[in-house]
């Protein structure tokens, strides 16, 4: 506190919100994880929720993280991921959407986020998700500085079971406005015989739901997807390391087909 007028959120003991791997990364694959961790600062304790409850798909994207890691290696790309969970500020949403910083998480009510006072609610946009938000826009702007190729990949997972009902997707490309990479990537996943491939499942996105493309990838004019794993298949180190083998196999193969049609 200083002087009583100015509170701060994050303290010594709490770590930085972005983390990046491979910034010297050379791919034109830029690798975005906005729900990378389940981090809770200290100051909000565990916003009333038990571990079980802090561990599970409501507080972050179970599994991404590994797969995240290994993809930014293999494929020699830049990532850059958020550290906090999404029940602190969920950093792919709008600031001022209803679930920016959610009340309620599927059927789990959230104590820590209750009666929120719009000066706190500022304070985590502010610690959290505008440092986040201000790096990748800072990378972005480098990148065009630079002339470098850059293709958004925005990286989630999906829980396989979502109120009641079971998701038959391994994997899912997310898009709205631009679908140039998504028809190309969905072509390829199609050919995988042991996927079953969502086109916009299970989520689509939307200016309303979605903060990373829309913001970084449509306004920038940048080419771009979102994909989404499914929880059970990457909840392990093997399963991790798989599918981001794959996937980087599959964008090694989406590289110069994006060159090819002069698109990077
Ligand atoms: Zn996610």
């Amino acid at each position: 506190m200083n002087n009583g007028d100015i509170s701060l959120l994050l303290g010594p003991s709490d770590v930085p919100p972005v983390l990046e791997y491979n910034a010297a990364g050379r791919s034109p694959f830029l690798l975005i994880c906005d729900h990378y961790g389940r981090q809770i600062p200290k100051a909000l304790g565990d916003l009333g929720l038990n571990q079980s409850e802090l561990t599970r798909h409501i507080a972050w994207d179970i599994g991404i993280a590994g797969v995240a890691e290994t993809l930014s290696q293999q494929l020699d790309a830049h990532l850059i991921a958020q550290r906090y969970s999404r029940l602190v500020i969920d950093c792919n949403r709008p600031p001022h959407a209803a679930s920016s910083i959610p009340r309620i998480s599927e059927a789990t009510t959230i104590p820590g986020n209750e009666g929120l006072l719009s000066e706190e609610a500022a304070l985590r946009r502010r610690e959290i998700f505008d440092p986040y938000h201000r790096r990748i826009d800072a990378i972005i702007d480098q990148r065009l500085n630079d002339q470098r190729p850059t293709v958004l990949i925005a990286l989630h997972s999906f829980t396989p079971v979502y109120a009641g009902i079971a998701r038959p997707w391994h994997i899912g490309t997310l898009y709205h406005r631009d679908t140039r990479l998504p028809l190309l990537l969905l072509k390829l996943l199609r050919a995988e015989a042991d996927l079953v491939v969502g086109d916009n499942e299970p989520y689509a996105v939307s200016d309303e739901t979605d903060y990373t493309i829309p913001v970084h990838g449509e306004a920038r004019g940048l080419i771009n997807t979102g994909i989404e794993i499914r929880q059970d298949l990457i909840a392990d180190h093997a399963g991790q390391q798989q599918w981001a083998e794959r996937l980087a196999r599959i964008f090694g193969e989406v590289e110069p087909m994006l060159r090819a049609k002069g698109l990077i």
